[in-house]
């Protein structure tokens, strides 16, 4: 299935580069005009020669009466071998906001549009040149706060995951063809329909989706980052612990129990996943007002966070605030962190045994910190299978759905099967399948959906 042509579009500009001062700043224009919108303001330093496509020519961009504004560079893009499939014009000026104001100002009183947010990229959606799931990538790719997240984004701009579903697609429409064949022309010499054959593709279809379903909680975890909480009752090395991650004294350590009053929340990457630390004040029985109320944030805290470090002073016997912080960390999202592990070991060891991830550091001394970043990764890779699985990794909550739906509209399809229901009913399975997977690239999408994706993106991309 494909949208229909677009209609002949207006031509747009916009800043291409962030606000503020910088070396230099780009503007850019797509559409029909953009080249002769260029020639009324350019003056290339050999005017005689004409401007080739995708070739960069240095010149000063000029008002309409004479003054000149910048010395620029200038590069044509002709259509379709562009960024949007249309003329694409950018002038590379000096990155200064008054100066790209200016510049940006002579293409608007020359005739351009100033573009929405994600207009460009929208047409190059419009335009075939990317299909939704890879416009979508650009956005990802752009805001990506890690190199692994970045990496992910990129794959899914290059159509990794617009491959894979084009795979269930394909399937899937093949199944659907054999059945209107056969409700088409019931009596024709198509033999019967091997209801086990299909069967057996539609489930290995649907197995394929399960497991590009199960990438989606470290897609996500990449794509929008996680909260890791640093639980446990006061001086068992909290802060020491946070710090230590961080690789610099951002909280406040001391050997009385409770500095920690409120929270302390840092932004660090954690096995290539964006992690926001919070460490909280200790869990302990108090009367002090500014304490307890810390304490009821840190129990309202651990039920918010996406993972929980529950730290445990092992030169110590546990104490009662030991066990108020483990009642509140449930075990499959807590890693339980043995701390003072240079210390002589008190703790027994028995009393923790409900929490399956243990790791054992020292804070103080900066040991076992490796041993912590790699438990807390695979409770974020957990269903990514590893790097492997990098290339195809749902990260979008709008692909899960439609992923989702597609899944059970499958079911449906295997068990309207096994209850021997009509083809016709198998077919109507199968065509909604296929249209929730269409949902994800873009083919079926909505209109008003459309629009929304793209005015999450900012201005100029
Ligand atoms: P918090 O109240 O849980 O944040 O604990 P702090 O990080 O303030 O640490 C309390 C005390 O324990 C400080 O004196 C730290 O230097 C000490 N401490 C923290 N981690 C370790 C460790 O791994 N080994 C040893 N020996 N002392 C530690």
């Amino acid at each position: 299935m494909s949208r229909p042509a677009p209609p002949v579009a207006d031509t747009i500009v916009a800043p291409a580069t962030p606000p503020g001062d910088g070396g230099i700043g780009i503007v850019r224009l797509s559409g029909p005009q953009s080249e002769a919108l260029l020639a009324t303001a350019f003056q290339g330093r050999k005017p005689t020669v004409a401007m080739s496509s995708h070739r960069l020519y240095h010149g000063r961009l000029c008002r309409s009466d004479g003054n000149a504004v910048d010395d620029v560079l200038a590069v044509i893009m002709r259509a379709p071998h562009s960024y949007t499939g249309e003329d694409v014009v950018e002038v590379h000026c000096h990155g200064g906001s008054q100066l790209l104001r200016s510049v940006l100002d002579l293409f608007l009183v020359a005739g351009a549009r100033l573009a929405r947010p994600g207009e460009f990229t929208q047409r190059a959606f419009v335009n075939g040149r990317l299909d939704l799931a890879q416009a979508e990538a650009v956005a990802a790719l752009i805001g990506a706060r890690s190199e692994r997240a970045a990496r992910v984004a990129l794959a899914q701009l290059d159509g990794r995951l617009s491959r894979q579903l084009q795979l269930f697609a394909g399937e899937l429409r093949e199944l659907l063809l054999l059945h209107e064949a056969h409700i088409d022309f019931p009596d024709d010499d198509h033999g019967v329909l091997d209801r086990s054959a299909v069967a057996a593709r539609a489930a290995a279809v649907q197995l394929a989706m399960s497991d590009l379903m199960v990438t989606f909680d470290a897609g996500r975890a990449l794509r929008e980052g996680v909260s890791v909480l640093i639980l446990g009752r006061p001086n068992v090395g909290k802060s020491s612990l946070l710090n230590a991650l961080l690789g610099e004294a951002r909280a406040i350590v001391t050997a009385i129990p409770g500095t920690t009053r409120d929270t302390v929340e840092e932004q660090m990457v954690l096995g290539g996943f964006p992690v926001r630390l919070v460490d909280t004040a200790g869990v302990r029985d108090t009367a002090d007002p500014v304490e307890s109320e810390g304490v009821r944030r840190a129990r309202e805290k651990a039920l918010a966070a996406d993972l929980i470090l529950l730290v445990i002073d092992m030169s110590l016997p546990l104490a009662k605030e030991d066990r108020m912080a483990m009642a509140l960390a449930s075990p499959e999202r807590t890693v339980l962190v043995r701390n003072k592990s240079d210390l002589p070991g008190v703790c027994d060891l028995t009393e923790l045994a409900g929490f399956p991830r243990q790791v054992a550091v020292s804070a103080r001394q900066g040991c076992g910190l490796a041993a912590l970043e790699k438990a807390v990764v695979a409770h974020f890779s957990a269903g990514a299978g590893g790097d492997s699985a990098e290339g195809v990794v749902l990260s979008e909550r709008r692909h899960r759905e439609a992923l989702g739906a597609a899944l059970a509209s499958v079911g449906g399809f295997l068990a309207a099967q096994a209850a021997d229901e009509p083809l016709e009913c198998l077919a109507l399975e199968l065509r909604e399948a296929l249209a929730a997977l269409g949902q994800i690239t873009g083919e079926t999408t909505p209109d008003a959906i459309l629009e929304q994706i793209f005015e999450r993106f900012c201005i100029g991309k």
